[in-house]
């Protein structure tokens, strides 16, 4: 019997698109082992004529040191008459190499993780005259840009209530929308609280206070100067630090002679395990990331985030107090210091808050929502 397939639409801007899409994949074929063929398409990479297929690379610098000029796109493109110019002016440039890719594949359903994989989605859809379900899985948490919600979509899966209640302003009807949660790999359920166990199986020592430093995919925020302000204010300390697709952080993390001990990864698989050796994670506001905390119970400092789709996870965070957001290196690093004090017992406090806004479920709660369209 043919396997029936579901087809995901990204770009791989950021690394939480393909996370999520991932994520839900793992659930699929663990509730449903071998009944499903899953393809996950970057169409923007793989379909946009060159160079503009490579834009997406600029992705790091434009929500790191381009962030202004972001934060304006982001407003812009809000607003739906502007939208849909945008649309139009990509839409020539995609549509018969997607339309024929997915006439070839054929896939049963098609999922969207990514804020322009929607309205295009539908088109694309139509023009490869496919008739099949269409799911929307919005991976930004709570101020999610307009652009996700397409009223004409068959399911649209939110991960907060507050991001439900955005959706449904923005257009979305009530009877299609659910909240199941960010879509987080299930290995992160099953980390456990043994943080001893996780530093010696990272090579690193077990008994001393540990903090991640993180900027999602591509590496982004100010790692580099809160690695090293750490180092200084926090010297009993251990660092491991992911530096992701950010390669050139990565060659001037490694070339400093650290005075604390410290790891420095690029692009890891291994986050289940660094989040559950550590006591705390500084991270940007990413969602896929302080999701993945959340159900780790690690408490955190967020360092920053992208204007317009992070900036509700900042007040999200610390509203629910699972974490503080802070404004300027020296104020995180007092922060972690004061925190990391053995005498405070905020750190417990924190993770126990972190820990009640965690959707372990999520993506086993959105591959049933999705297998039961196909
Ligand atoms: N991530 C990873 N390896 C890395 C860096 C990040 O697996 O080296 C994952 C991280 O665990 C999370 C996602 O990439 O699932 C980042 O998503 P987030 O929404 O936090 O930020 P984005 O990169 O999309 O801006």
């Amino acid at each position: 019997m043919r396997k029936k397939k579901i087809l995901f639409l990204l770009s791989d801007t950021g690394g939480g698109h393909r996370a999520s899409a991932m994520a839900i994949s793992e659930a699929i074929e663990t509730l449903y082992p071998g009944r499903y063929e899953i393809l996950i398409e970057d169409v923007w990479k793989r379909h946009m004529p060159s160079p503009i297929s490579r834009f997406p690379d600029a992705y790091g610098w434009i929500t790191g040191p381009g962030m202004p000029i972001w934060a304006v796109l982001w407003k812009l493109t809000y607003y739906r008459k502007i939208q849909r110019l945008m649309f139009a002016s990509f839409a020539p440039l995609v549509k018969n190499s997607v339309a024929a890719f997915m006439r070839k594949e054929q896939p049963d359903l098609v999922v969207s993780v990514h804020p322009l994989m929607n309205h295009l989605g539908l088109q694309w859809c139509e023009s490869a005259g496919l008739n099949v379900p269409f799911i929307t899985v919005v991976t930004d948490m709570v101020t999610l840009h307009s652009s996700w919600i397409c009223p004409e979509v068959d399911r649209c899966l939110v991960p907060t209530e507050k991001a439900r209640m955005l959706a449904l302003e923005l257009g979305m009807p009530k009877e299609r929308l659910a909240v199941h949660g960010q879509p987080v790999g299930l290995k992160f359920n099953a980390i456990g609280s043994d943080k001893k166990k996780h530093r010696q199986q990272l090579g690193i020592n077990p008994d001393t206070p540990t903090i991640l430093i993180v900027g999602g995919g591509e590496g982004t925020g100010q790692i580099y100067r809160i690695a090293r302000r750490i180092a200084k204010t926090i010297p009993y300390g251990q660092m491991l630090v992911v530096t992701g697709r950010n390669q050139r952080l990565r060659a001037r993390m490694d070339a400093v002679a650290w005075s604390i001990p410290t790891q420095v990864y690029g692009f890891v698989d291994n986050m289940p395990e660094l989040m559950g050796a550590a006591d705390l994670l500084v991270t940007k506001a990413g969602p896929g990331t302080i999701s993945e905390a959340f159900i780790t119970g690690l408490p955190l400092i967020l360092s920053g985030y992208i204007r317009g789709q992070e900036a509700g996870n900042v007040a999200y965070v610390k509203e629910h107090r699972a974490g503080a957001y802070a404004a300027t290196t020296r104020g995180l690093t007092t922060l972690a210091r004061d925190w990391l004090d053995a005498s405070n017992p905020i750190l417990q406090e924190l993770a126990r808050n972190a820990s009640l806004l965690a959707r372990p479920n999520a993506s086993l709660d959105i591959a049933t929502d999705i297998c039961k369209l196909v």
